[in-house]
This record gives C-alpha cells, sequence and structure tokens, in this order.
C-alpha cells in the first residue's frame, strides 16, 4: 500500500527502504546545511549536530549528501530506489 503526503500532493512512496541515509556524528560540524536542503524535513538539530528525524518523506534528491561537504551524510541507494514516485512520471 503506498504512502501519501498531504505536504506533497501528487508524490507517493511505496514499500520500506529502511535507513539508506546515515549521519557520521564524528564528522558533522553542525553547520545545517542539510537540514536548509531537505524539504522533507528529514533532519533536525540536536546538541549541535545533525539528526535523522525521519526518512518517510525523502524524495531522492539527494542534496543533502551534496551540500555536507564534511561527508557527514552517508548516502546508500537502496535496491530499486527509495518507493518515492510522482504522478507525473
Ligand atoms: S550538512 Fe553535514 S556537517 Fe552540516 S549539519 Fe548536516 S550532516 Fe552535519
Ligand atoms: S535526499 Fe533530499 S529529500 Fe532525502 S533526506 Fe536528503 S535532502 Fe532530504
Amino acid at each position: 500500500m503506498a504512502r501519501t503526503s498531504q505536504k506533497f500532493p501528487g508524490v507517493e512512496w511505496t514499500g520500506d527502504p529502511g535507513d539508506f541515509i546515515k549521519i557520521d556524528k564524528e564528522k558533522c560540524t553542525g553547520c545545517t546545511d542539510c537540514i536548509k536542503v531537505c524539504l522533507a524535513g528529514c533532519f533536525k538539530m540536536e546538541k549541535n549536530k545533525a539528526v535523522i528525524v525521519s526518512l518517510a518523506e525523502c524524495m531522492e534528491c539527494s542534496s543533502c549528501w551534496y551540500v555536507c561537504t564534511d561527508e557527514a551524510i552517508i548516502f546508500s541507494w537502496p535496491p530499486g530506489g527509495t518507493g518515492f514516485r510522482t504522478e507525473w512520471g
């Protein structure tokens, strides 16, 4: 059964891709860039480190990985993708 979100009409997710994004706390400098770029609100700050709130509405954009120049974001592309799809294709 696909999941939908009122925040993102026309978007749905299927399956459970697991914890495909992790944060290396040792490397995280607390710059907050991942929080600023993530439209899905997957991250928050906790004790000056980024932590994952939920990946349930991740849209596979990989912006968090791209902006984290400290290489603290570990992005493992899940087999078959995250299950994210839109009505536009
Ligand atoms: S972008 Fe990287 S270094 Fe900056 S808060 Fe996020 S995980 Fe930490
Ligand atoms: S891939 Fe995109 S939507 Fe998913 S957590 Fe990173 S910035 Fe957010």
